[in-house]
């Protein structure tokens, strides 16, 4: 067997470099793999504007590459490469990336969860720019312009009430007529003076000029008659999906893939640790991530300490 480590961290983005630069102020040694997006979910954004320590904002590439220098000066070891599997059933626990085996007695998971995207034509173009997945990240970058939202949950409805701070006009946009949003989330929406909802409409494809989006043609699902309708934002509210599926059901979830946190950042195995939003059903925040990354590498030292050294 090779070497054992005391941590290996997997995933790279808030809560990964949060959870690697206290487990290396820790002088765990700690060794991430960075994944096949390393930088996690910022590398998308262009400005990041609610973290605190940035009164100017600062470009999501560029921070992640902050706090990946700022981890890997106290000891953080990366390497950009995939997990594609773990094995909790057997100690030190086994981790297994692009065919080779690494060992360690914990684990913290940071793998993150994605949104899901309508992948309509034109879409790619716009990723964070015109078209986003986050209002509350991207929301204020519309102030006055008209917006889209497209969705029929809780979060639809919570979007685009929220964007009517910001947005001159929202449109919600449902393929069906039935909403799966709690009725108070609905009316909040419906009832908004800023919100018109236009029910049996789907996204057929995204319009766009060299200054950004300009709108969507809409088409309805019931005979396939299409509109265009005018936008310079649209938000795609139609779920998200955390990245679990490398765990082979080894640690519990819950129904939609979200690790569950047994006692502090302890998941159901003991000694595997989770951060961030492969555990966040709420937030789903940068600094939300690396509050828990934080504490997981916190969580993982002390446990550490009292089953291992
Ligand atoms: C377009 C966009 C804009 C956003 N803007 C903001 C904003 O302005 N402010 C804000 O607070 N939040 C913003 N967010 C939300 C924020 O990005 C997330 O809340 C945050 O990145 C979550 O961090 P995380 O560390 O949990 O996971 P992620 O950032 O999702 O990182 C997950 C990491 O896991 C890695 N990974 C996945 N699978 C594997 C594997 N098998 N092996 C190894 N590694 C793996 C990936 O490579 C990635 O590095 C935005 C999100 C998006 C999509």
């Amino acid at each position: 067997m090779s070497d054992v480590h005391n941590v290996i961290i997997i995933g790279s983005g808030p809560a990964g470099y949060t959870a690697g630069l206290y487990s290396a102020r820790a002088m765990l040694e700690p060794l991430m793999f960075a994944g096949y997006m390393s930088g996690g979910q910022l590398m998308l954004t262009s400005d990041i504007e609610n973290f605190p320590g940035y009164p100017e904002g600062i470009g999501g590439p560029e921070m992640m590459m902050q706090l990946r220098e700022q981890a890997e000066r106290f000891g953080l070891t990366v390497q950009d490469k995939n997990v594609e599997a773990v094995d909790t059933q057997s100690r030190p626990f086994k981790v297994t990336v692009e065919g080779e085996d690494f060992f360690a007695h914990s684990l913290i998971i940071c793998t993150g969860a994605e949104s899901i995207w309508l992948d309509a034509p034109g879409e790619a173009d716009q990723k964070g720019r015109g078209i986003s997945t986050c209002a509350t990240c991207d929301g204020a970058f519309f102030r006055e312009e008209e917006v889209l939202v497209i969705g029929g949950g809780d979060s639809a409805c919570e979007e685009a009430t929220f964007l009517t701070r910001f947005a001159s006009k929202v449109t919600l946009i449902h393929r069906r007529d039935v909403f799966r949003a709690s009725t108070i989330m609905y009316e909040r929406a419906a009832n908004h003076p800023k919100i018109e909802i236009k029910t049996f409409r789907q996204v057929k494809e995204w319009l766009s000029d060299e200054k950004g989006l300009t709108g969507a043609v809409l088409e309805d699902p019931r005979d396939g008659s299409t509109e265009e309708i005018a936008a310079t934002g649209a938000f795609i509210a139609i779920g998200h999906k955390p990245i679990t599926s490398f765990l082979g059901g080894q640690i519990d979830t819950d129904d939609n893939g979200y690790i569950i946190h047994q006692s502090h950042t302890m998941t159901s195995v003991d000694g595997v640790f989770a951060a961030g939003d492969v555990v966040d059903t709420r937030y789903k925040q940068a600094i939300t991530a690396a509050g828990m990354g934080c504490q997981a590498a916190m969580d993982a030292e002390k446990w550490l300490e009292e089953n291992v050294h």
